[in-house]
Order: C-alpha cells, then sequence, then structure tokens
C-alpha cells in the first residue's frame, strides 16, 4: 500500500479504535522510505514482548529505514493535533509492555524489514569506537567489531539485546564493576526528540539530552545512531566459578574482587558475577550449563544441610600471546578468596562464545517450548548495608527451596555511574544487581504458577519496604505516578519531568512504561 493510503487507513483506524478526533493533515503528509505495515503478523509481534504477560496492539507499524523515517513518524505524530504515541521497539525483550502502545505506532528498530540505509555498525580503529544503528542488536556490533580485533567493554549476559534498548536502561553484566555500564561506555548520540528533531548529543553538545536519553526508558528521544567505545578484543577466557555455604563470606569475596576495579589488568578479574542456589534443581539450570553433566555437582555435597549455597563466578580474559601467565594470575586473585576448598569449577573458551553463552541456553529452551513462556522477572538494585537482611528475608525466607529460574546476585561501584543520566540507583557506594529471573509454566505446580511467582515478587517488595530497605528497581515497572515518584526521588523527578517537558512535551514516546499520562 502506498504510504499516504496507508497512513489514511491508520487514521481511520485510530478514530474508529479510540474515537478520536484527528487532524490527519500532518501525517497525511508523512512519506518514509521504509516500511508502514498494518500486516497483521507485524502487529502481533509488536502487541508482546518476552514478559509474555502484557499485550497492546499498535495501529501500525514502521521498519524505518533511516533516522530520517523516525523523525517523520515522530514529527507527523507531535504535529496531530490528538495524541498519536510512537514506540520504538529494539528487540521486544522487556518484562512488562514496556515498548508496547494501543494508541499509535510501534517503530520496529531492530527488524529490517525496511531496506536498511544505515548499514553495519562502522568501526574506528583510530579512535577505538563503532557506530551503530540504534536498533542493532549487540551480538551484531561484536561481530563487526571483533573483524577490526576490537570489542565493547562492558556487556549484557545476553547480547540479542539491541544497543537502543539497553542504553536506555543501562545495561550491566560481570563487567559493570569495571568500566560501569553500557551508558558509561557512550561517546555520542544521534535522538529523534518526542517533537521529531533529529539531533546529535554528547558530553559536550546537547549534553542534557544526552544524559536525559541515557537510561532514560525511551522517554525522551529515539536513539538512532550510538558510538560506543571499544577496547582491544580478548582472544579467551577463563572462566571459574566457585560455592560458598557462608553469605557474608560469599558478599565479602565479591566487594573484595570489585574493590579491584583500579588494579592493573593482571591483578583483577575481568567479570564478577555471582549466583544463589536454593534448590537442587537449579544447580543445572540454563545459566548453568557450565556444569556439564559430566561434571555433575549435587549440593548436599556441600555439606549445607539443605540450605542456601552461593556461586562466584569470574573470568579472567587473555590472548593466545599471554596464556602462560594465566595460571598464575588467576591462582594469585583465587588465593585470596575464601570459597569452599573443593568446589571451583573452570572452563576455558573463546571470547565469543563466553559472551555469547546465554544464547546457547535460549537454543536449548526453545527446542523444549520453555522460552516463550511467561517471564515475571524481577531485577533489584540492593544497597550493600542491606543486603544480608535480604539474603535471611529473601533467598532464605520467601523463596522457599523453589525458584523456577536464576537468581542473579553482583555488587557494583557507585561511581562507575554517571548521576547525571536518568537511571535510579541506590544512595551507596557499593549496591547489588539481585535478578530474580523466573519462568511461569502451566506444569500443575502451583509453585511455579504466573499467579504464584507475581504474588512473591509483591511479597519480596512489600518485605523490603516493611523492612526499610531502600531497594530501587532496575528495568522498573510501576502502573502509578506516585510509584514512579517515590523511584526516582523529589529531585530526579524534578529533573526528570523537566526533562520530559523539554524534549517530549506532548509525551508521546514509549507510552508503555506508563509514567507520564499521553496527552489527550
Ligand atoms: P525493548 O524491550 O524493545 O524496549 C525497551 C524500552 O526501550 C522500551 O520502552 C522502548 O520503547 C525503549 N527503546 C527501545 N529501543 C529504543 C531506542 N532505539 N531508543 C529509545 N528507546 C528505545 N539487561 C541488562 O542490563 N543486563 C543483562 O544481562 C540482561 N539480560 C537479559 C537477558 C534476557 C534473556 C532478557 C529477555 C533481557 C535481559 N536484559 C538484561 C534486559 C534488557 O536489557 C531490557 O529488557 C532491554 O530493554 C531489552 O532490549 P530490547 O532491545 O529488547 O528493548
Amino acid at each position: 500500500m502506498a504510504p499516504k493510503l496507508l497512513l489514511t487507513f491508520v487514521i481511520y483506524r485510530l478514530i474508529s479504535t479510540v474515537g478520536l478526533t484527528l487532524d490527519p493533515t500532518d501525517l497525511l503528509r508523512l512519506e518514509v522510505d521504509g516500511h508502514l505495515s498494518v500486516d497483521p503478523s507485524d502487529v502481533k509481534t509488536a502487541s508482546v514482548d518476552f514478559g509474555m504477560m502484557n499485550r497492546a496492539e499498535p495501529l501500525a507499524v514502521l521498519h524505518p529505514s533511516s533516522a530520517e523515517d523516525v523523525a517523520r513518524l515522530v514529527g507527523a505524530a507531535y504535529g496531530s493535533a490528538h495524541g498519536l504515541s510512537v514506540s520504538a521497539r529494539g528487540h521486544g525483550h522487556s518484562i512488562n509492555g514496556q515498548a508496547q502502545t494501543s494508541s499509535g505506532v510501534v517503530i520496529e528498530m531492530s527488524a529490517s524489514k525496511g531496506v536498511r540505509q544505515w548499514g553495519l555498525p562502522r568501526v574506528s580503529e583510530q579512535s577505538r569506537y563503532v557506530d551503530a544503528w540504534g536498533g542493532e542488536l549487540w551480538i551484531d556490533v561484536l561481530k563487526t567489531t571483533l573483524e577490526h580485533g576490537l570489542a565493547p567493554k562492558s556487556w549484557t549476559d545476553y547480547l540479542y539485546l539491541s544497543v537502543g534498548g539497553t542504553l536506555s536502561n543501562a545495561g550491566i553484566s560481570g563487567q559493570a564493576f569495571n568500566h560501569g555500564p553500557q551508558i558509561s561506555n557512550v561517546y555520542e548520540l544521534d535522538v529523534v526528540t518526542g517533537k521529531g528533531e533529529l539531533l546529535t548529543c554528547s558530553e559536550e553538545q546537547n549534553s542534557e539530552l544526552f544524559h536525559a536519553v541515557l537510561g532514560g526508558l525511551g522517554q525522551f528521544g529515539i536513539i538512532t545512531r550510538a558510538r560506543i567505545g571499544l577496547e582491544p578484543a580478548p582472544q579467551r577466557v577463563r572462566w571459574i566459578r566457585v560455592l560458598y555455604s557462608n553469605f557474608s563470606t560469599f558478599t565479602k569475596d565479591q566487594e573484595y574482587l570489585i574493590s579491584l576495579h583500579g588494579q592493573p589488568p593482571n591483578q583483577k578479574f575481568d567479570y564478577v558475577e555471582g549466583f544463589v542456589i536454593v534448590d537442587e534443581g537449579l544447580i543445572n539450570n540454563w545459566r548453568s550449563s557450565f556444569f556439564s553433566p559430566r561434571n555433575p555437582v549435587k549440593i548436599s555435597s556441600f555439606g549445607t544441610n539443605g540450605g542456601v549455597l552461593y556461586c562466584l563466578e569470574v573470568t579472567k580474559n587473555y590472548h593466545e600471546s599471554t596464556a602462560d601467565t594465566i595460571d598464575q594470575d588467576v591462582e594469585a586473585l583465587l588465593k585470596r578468596l575464601d570459597f569452599i576448598p573443593s568446589s571451583v569449577f573452570t572452563t576455558d573458551l573463546p571470547y565469543v562464545d563466553f559472551l555469547d553463552r546465554v544464547h546457547k541456553a535460549e537454543l536449548k529452551l526453545r527446542s523444549k517450548g520453555l522460552w516463550d513462556v511467561p517471564h515475571p522477572w524481577l531485577n533489584l538494585f540492593v544497597p550493600r548495608s542491606r543486603i544480608a537482611d535480604f539474603d535471611e528475608g529473601v533467598f532464605k525466607g520467601i523463596l522457599g527451596n523453589k525458584t523456577s529460574g536464576p537468581i542473579l546476585i553482583y555488587p557494583m561501584n557507585k561511581n562507575k555511574w554517571d548521576d547525571r543520566t536518568s537511571v535510579v540507583t541506590p544512595e551507596e557506594d557499593v549496591f547489588y544487581l539481585v535478578a530474580l529471573l523466573r519462568s511461569a509454566l502451566d506444569s500443575g505446580d502451583e509453585a511455579q504458577s504466573l499467579e504464584y511467582l507475581s504474588n512473591q515478587n509483591r511479597q519480596i517488595l512489600r518485605f523490603c519496604d516493611d523492612a526499610g530497605i531502600k531497594v530501587k528497581q532496575y528495568l522498573p515497572h510501576y502502573t502509578t505516578q506516585e510509584d514512579w515518584v517515590d523511584h526516582f526521588g523529589d529531585d530526579k523527578w524534578t529533573l526528570f519531568s523537566k526533562r520530559k517537558m523539554d524534549f517530549d512535551p506532548r509525551r508521546i514516546l514509549a507510552t508503555g512504561q506508563r509514567i507520564f499520562k499521553p496527552m489527550a
């Protein structure tokens, strides 16, 4: 269908669906080089996400061909008389409908049905950065940069997420203690604001927009290009897991390891994470394919008497040319830790295989029909001073002995996060990510049901509230503005709202976050 005709159709659907009276003139002027679609399969894809708990059908889906297409659509929505919203969708890996809208158009940033004018990520070897389209998946950024012997420094555990999607949150993994989150490793952005302007921003240029967009939950603009810092890519990774039965020893060691961030590379690990094991089944779960069937691990063999085990996970990157010192460096670091002596599990693999580890697990789960299921995930930043209380109340209390998915726990250094960005973290020098990454199953076991797990999440949040543990949600989800104000705190909320007024005054962007009511 020709773009003009198609937009007329969209407008009629909008009028008939939500009963709005539109002034279609501006929208009718829209011409895009990409593809604007009302194809039911496109609408269906854009109406769901990884969480599988929310569903909202957009009126149409834009497969943009360029940043200009994005600007044309947002500009037209901004100019239309009555609230047509626009939501960028990266790879749709949100949990609670954050990239959805039922009163507007979803821009599919990653799916490349449009004619891609932006091409592959472009690497500058000399200045060590890559320019990537906002919808590019991190796996593709990695593949391109590796051709130049370079790689981004800060990652997420899973690479089938878009650049714009993770930069709208923070983007964290075990490298964050050292390099900060992904948003601390961005040099420059191209952004289409809620007024439809395409602007370049950085620390020096349009810096307010730059900081607003990083961790900005899609509220201030759509990222169409990100310039990301690179480092020489390691070739291999030594990947080590050790176990603890004592929580305070575990966290003491984790905190020690992240305190080494300022040390020379051979005197610190490159990645520090960890996870909690509360039931026997979990030790061989989807994140733990590491413990292979040839190398089975039994919780009971570590003398926990049915209690909780904690697994510290660290890596050391290396080049084949420095392989002779890797054993020594790892040994020296492990010597300073206090884990259960018989519990060291080591593997060695190419750098790409380590970074892409979760995708392997995804393929296995997909083959068993266990990937496309509801995911009532809860991600919390917990201040260091209260992590032991969280352990007592949640890991050893509320969770019981079944968890239905991995539970990650690792600390980060706040000084690696830039306070000027929009992301919210606890007010302490060190805080932990606790990620309850659970899948709901229709297995007949009540403890695996969506209702049970959702209730448990509410119980965890209530426990923190009652105990005065000032957690902050990562990938936050709230449904009332009061809760959002509470999340941001008074000062940051004032700034966040002002930025919204400046960059998206009609409140048309990323309405699926439910932070601001779209204008009628
Ligand atoms: P979407 O879900 O499509 O969008 C998320 C939000 O960002 C929406 O509000 C959307 O409107 C907005 N948005 C999307 N693209 C743009 C853009 N170009 N410009 C502006 N706004 C935009 N996170 C971590 O930090 N670390 C992890 O290790 C990690 N692991 C994960 C593993 C799995 C299996 C999954 C499902 C998620 C994981 N996440 C992790 C969470 C992930 O970072 C977020 O859910 C992220 O938003 C997903 O990216 P996406 O591209 O799918 O974004």
